[in-house]
């Protein structure tokens, strides 16, 4: 039993005029192409609205079958009926949930699986690894936002001595080395991965007559490198880029992305909660008192010439001084 179709080879628009038989389960062409193919390999569409069924291979090449009784009869005859049939009218459904069930494992990895894969691997990183990030992150600052300090040496080595004695004062401080530079985004203070804390001198300047304020936004960035958002961000968001590479095959945009990502030091609101919660903790210890971050990001805040650059790296600031003053009530803060 045989019908006439057109078959297209799916790479041109030719079509080739052929007949269709089918035997012992193979489907085979002849006349203008001609190729052979076991019907368990093809698969048939729905009738599309011109009337016409298309059978297509597995390489992409496809009939055009107009006879549809022809067609139907003949699939009746090899007994593959069934199968066949089944598949035609639900082809489409088994497709969109196919689609959905993947979006749906794509999403969950993305939002759930990615970032604690990329916590675990921030909390197991070698501390070569964290040293050579903290490095690359100073050196991509150094170029494109700071220049050497022209704070008077006295100054810089007060801040230094008073933040050491406090931080003699808690057990527990994070490994830290304190930095100050001239900067192009203002008052601010930075934690780097490997415990480089860089502070602005126009920060220094501005909290040059509250020196307890200034501590309180180091005791901040001691916070960020306690709980190492840093790397944690920057190894997420290699696996963002390394996981969209794998799914959609392009590593320009991975490449792409890394210095950007350096220099991206901006923190989640969450983030941000918690470094504040070690700087109050950290601040009591030390005998000064949650309100100080609280004063310090007061005068951040009124900062206006310099363009929102502490806000924009350290976000949520009304609500961190209304949840300090907060804190700073509370004396039970262990
Ligand atoms: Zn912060």
């Amino acid at each position: 039993m045989s019908i006439r179709a057109a078959y297209f080879d799916g790479k041109t628009s030719r079509r080739h005029q052929v007949i269709l038989t089918v035997e012992d389960g193979v489907a085979s062409i002849s006349g203008e192409a001609s190729r052979r193919c076991p019907l368990s390999q093809l698969r048939v569409s729905e009738a599309s609205r011109h009337g016409t069924r298309l059978v297509t291979f597995p390489d992409g090449a496809y009939l055009d079958i107009e006879d549809q009784q022809g067609f139907a009869r003949m699939l009746a005859a090899t007994g593959h009926t069934d199968s066949l049939v089944s598949r035609l009218q639900q082809s489409w459904r088994a497709t969109l949930l196919a689609a959905l069930a993947m979006a749906a494992i794509i999403a969950l990895l993305w939002r759930l699986a990615l970032p604690m894969a990329a916590d675990l691997v921030a909390a197991m990183l070698p501390s070569s690894v964290e040293s050579r990030l903290g490095d690359a992150t100073m050196q991509a600052l150094d170029a494109r936002l700071f220049d050497a300090s022209r704070l008077r040496e006295e100054q810089q080595q007060r801040i230094r001595t008073r933040f050491s004695t406090l931080a003699g004062s808690t057990a527990g401080t994070p490994h830290f080395e304190l930095l100050f530079r001239k900067s192009r985004i203002g008052p601010n203070a930075l934690a780097l991965p490997a415990g480089r804390i860089v502070v602005t001198d126009e920060l220094a300047t501005l909290l040059a007559d509250d020196e307890d304020a200034l501590m309180a936004v180091l005791a901040h960035e001691l916070g960020h490198l306690h709980h190492r958002h840093l790397v944690r961000r920057l190894v997420h968001g290699a696996a963002v880029g390394a996981a969209g590479m794998a799914l959609f095959g392009d590593a320009s945009g991975l490449v792409a992305t890394l210095p950007t990502l350096m220099l991206d030091l901006h923190h989640s609101r969450n983030a941000e909660r918690e470094a504040d919660l070690y700087a109050a903790r950290w601040l009591k210890a030390g005998g000064l008192g949650a309100a100080s971050l609280a004063a310090a990001l007061e005068r951040l805040n009124g900062v206006k010439d310099d363009g929102p650059a502490y806000l924009s790296t350290h976000p949520a600031t009304a609500e961190r001084i209304a949840r300090l003053r907060e804190l700073h009530e509370l004396h039970e803060l262990r």
